[in-house]
């Protein structure tokens, strides 16, 4: 009995915030870690932005 990995619960417990910067109008929020394969919407000019490129440290 040792295979007692769950994937779902891992990728839970390493759940961070990662701030994204919008290409377009240089606005900054954060997204889930969990969330950063999504394209994510600019909430101040709506451009699609997509996290993986626009990550700020
Ligand atoms: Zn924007």
């Amino acid at each position: 009995m040792t295979d007692q990995h769950c994937p779902g619960f891992e990728s839970n417990k390493t759940l961070k915030e990662v701030r994204v910067k919008c290409p377009e109008c240089g606005k900054e929020w954060e997204v889930f870690s969990d969330e950063i394969t999504k394209i994510s919407k600019c909430s101040a000019c709506g451009a699609a932005v997509d996290p993986k490129t626009c990550t700020i440290k």
